[in-house]
């Protein structure tokens, strides 16, 4: 059902005022790691306003490496990121991490986030299908090109059509850098299905200073949009604070990957 054979036509994901994903628009999602605090989403979302992003990133429920990392603010920090999106006309994308998550976070939610680490939780992608919102499906950690759409197929089989497919980057030997961006993944998935293909260059290389040419080179690679993670203050951020980049950084980026849309 993902496939080009069966659809032709780009599919378009329509997040209401006016903000569509897909073909013909390059999305911008940005925002922090993790949600922190209520001052925290009012300075990002200020910045999303000011540069006209109407998407903003963040996780209230974090998969951590480790268990005494920060895990994230929850159902509150979901309310608050909610009500303050809200009032500014942005819509919002986190990460739901398991079934029982989905029915306490739909009404606050523009698109479901689900993780590379949950790239293959079948049964979480099973009850996304039947939920009915917009998926952003990261490709796993270690995951293939094959495996990464037929998950999206457990999605898009149980009825739910609205789903994005997001290259965060794989793991492999190399350690210079955090996973490898496989950019290859642009045009081939763009090739092998109509849903819409995001980048993420933050998770991709894992280093801030690289963000801004790896998202340029996911512009010209083809892709539909990019998600980014940026922080008033990076050095002190709850998580991935090494790959996320400051406002004005931020802003320059957003600058520069408009700019490389226009020329595609
Ligand atoms: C994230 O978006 O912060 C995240 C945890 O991403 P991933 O699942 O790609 O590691
Ligand atoms: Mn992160």
């Amino acid at each position: 059902l993902i496939s080009r054979k069966w659809k032709v036509e780009p599919t378009r994901i329509d997040l209401g005022d006016g903000v569509i994903i897909g073909e013909g628009q390059f999305s911008i999602m940005a925002g922090p790691c993790s949600i922190e605090s209520e001052k925290q989403i009012e300075l990002v979302v200020q910045h999303l306003v000011e540069n006209n992003v109407k998407i903003m990133r963040g996780g209230v429920f974090k998969p951590r490496s480790s268990p005494y990392a920060f895990r994230g603010l929850g159902l509150e920090g979901l309310q608050l990121f909610h009500r303050i999106c809200r009032e500014n006309g942005i819509k919002i994308i986190t990460e739901v991490m398991q079934v029982s998550q989905i029915e306490e976070m739909i009404d606050y939610v523009d698109v479901f986030q689900v993780g590379a680490r949950n790239s293959q939780n079948f049964n979480l992608l099973d009850a996304l299908g039947a939920a009915q919102k917009p998926v952003l499906l990261k490709r796993g950690i270690s995951g293939t090109i094959e495996e990464l759409l037929q998950a999206a197929e457990y999605i898009f089989s149980n009825g739910n059509e609205k789903i994005m497919l997001c290259e965060r980057g794989i793991r492999s030997y190399e350690n210079a850098y955090r996973n490898v961006l496989d950019l290859n993944a642009v045009p081939v998935l763009k090739a092998k299905t109509h849903l819409p293909v995001i980048v993420d260059p933050s998770h991709g290389i894992g280093l801030r200073d690289y963000v801004e040419e790896m998202s340029l080179a996911a512009v010209m690679a083809g892709a539909d949009g990019v998600i980014y993670e940026t922080h008033q203050k990076p050095e002190e951020a709850f998580s991935d604070g090494q790959q996320t980049v400051n406002f004005k950084e931020s802003e320059r980026l957003i600058r520069r990957m408009r700019q490389a849309y226009s020329l595609r």
